[in-house]
Parts: C-alpha cells; structure tokens; sequence
C-alpha cells in the first residue's frame, strides 16, 4: 500500500516536471538542479560560478532552503534575478515548487537557470524538476565515503564537483578513493576539483558549463 502511494507521488511529479520542461524548452533556457549536503558550498559556487560567466551567459537562480533568504541575498548582491523559495520543512524541492515560482523568474531573458536543492544526500536525487541535468557537489572535508553511502545521488548526477580542495592536508580523505567509487556507480560522471575559496579549478568547471549550457 505504501509503495503505491510513494509511485503515485513521483508520477504526479514526473508530469509537473514534463510541463516545467516544456516551458524551459520554449525559453531556450537551460536548466541545473544543484545538489548536496549542508555546508558543501553549493551558493558559493554559485557566486564564483556567476562572476566567471555572467558576461557570457544571462544567469538566474532558484534558492531552496527550508528556512531564510540568506542564499538569495548573497546572490541578489551580484545583480542576479533570484527568487527564494522556503520550503517550511520540506527536505527537497519537486516539481510543483518549481512550477509555482517560475512566473518570478525572466525566462526568455535568461540562458541559465540553477536551482540551488536544499543541503540534503538523499531525497532531492529522487524529484526530476524539469532541469536539463543535476549537478552534486561534495565538500572533501564530508569524507570518501559518501558516494557508497548515498549512491542515488552519485548515479543521478550528470557532474561532482568537489569542493574545498584547499583543505585536503587537513583530512584524511581520498580522492582517488571518490573518485573510485563515483565512477563505479556513475561511468560518465564527470568530476572536477575546485576550491571556491583560492579559486583553484573553478575555470574548468564553467568553461565545462558554458560548454553545455550554450543551446544557440
Ligand atoms: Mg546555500
Ligand atoms: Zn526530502
């Protein structure tokens, strides 16, 4: 009985997510839904991300967190159209929060929107958005175990990027070890290094991105 309900939840989702889809495909606007644990560093990202491509790319940005709209001031501040959604509790965004917020964002003035997911491993990989693919970020200092532990979101995500490298003499972590057992669940994942902190790595990853994300 509780699997039945569980399938009807992420059917009614899958058919939000297709009309979210049709109106990024009509807006030629293309779609990231960034993900990972609390602390990783998925906003700044996001900042270091923009101040490398905003000349080449017009970028927005969805924000979920259960509580605050510190995310989107952060962004706010660099002059990005933002909306911030709160989900009150929810652990995750689905289509049907995306669906609702989506007149607030300038669509056919953008070519790029990330959805920053709320800090959480395990169900934001279960929800499809409409988004053209998922993006996880894992902070080196969260261990080498994670993507064992938490696979679905390693095998849904087209991207990791670690993050932090800049501390990596202060840990015991393996990133070949990672690196290792991502690939294991994942062949195609592609996986970049950066530290948002020195910079390090971060012009591979959006020259990746502009790469993937210019659809003219
Ligand atoms: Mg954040
Ligand atoms: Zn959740």
């Amino acid at each position: 009985m509780k699997i039945k309900v569980v399938t009807r939840i992420l059917e009614a989702n899958e058919r939000i997510a297709a009309e979210n889809r049709k109106l990024f495909d009509n807006a030629g606007v293309y779609v990231i839904n960034l993900m990972s644990a609390p602390g990783a560093g998925k906003t700044s990202l996001l900042e270091e991300t923009i101040k490398e491509i905003n000349n080449r790319l017009k970028i927005a940005v969805i924000e979920g967190d259960i509580a605050g709209t510190q995310d989107a001031e952060r962004i706010g501040n660099l002059g990005i159209p933002v909306v911030q959604i709160n989900t009150g509790g929810a652990c995750h965004l689905d289509a049907n929060i995306i669906n609702e917020v989506l007149g607030e964002i300038p669509l056919k003035h953008i070519d790029l929107l990330f959805v920053e997911n709320v800090g959480n491993l395990v169900c934001p990989a279960e929800f499809n958005i409409g988004e053209d693919i998922k993006v996880m970020l894992l902070s080196i200092t969260e261990g080498d175990d994670k993507p064992l532990k938490y696979p679905l979101m390693f095998q849904e995500s087209s991207a990791l990027v670690l993050n932090k490298i800049d501390l990596l003499p202060y840990t015991n972590t393996d990133i070949e070890k990672i690196k290792r057992d991502a690939f294991s669940l994942n062949p195609s994942l592609k996986i970049f290094k950066v530290s948002c902190k020195t910079g390090e790595g971060v012009r591979e990853w959006t020259d990746w991105l502009f790469s993937i994300a210019k659809k003219d």
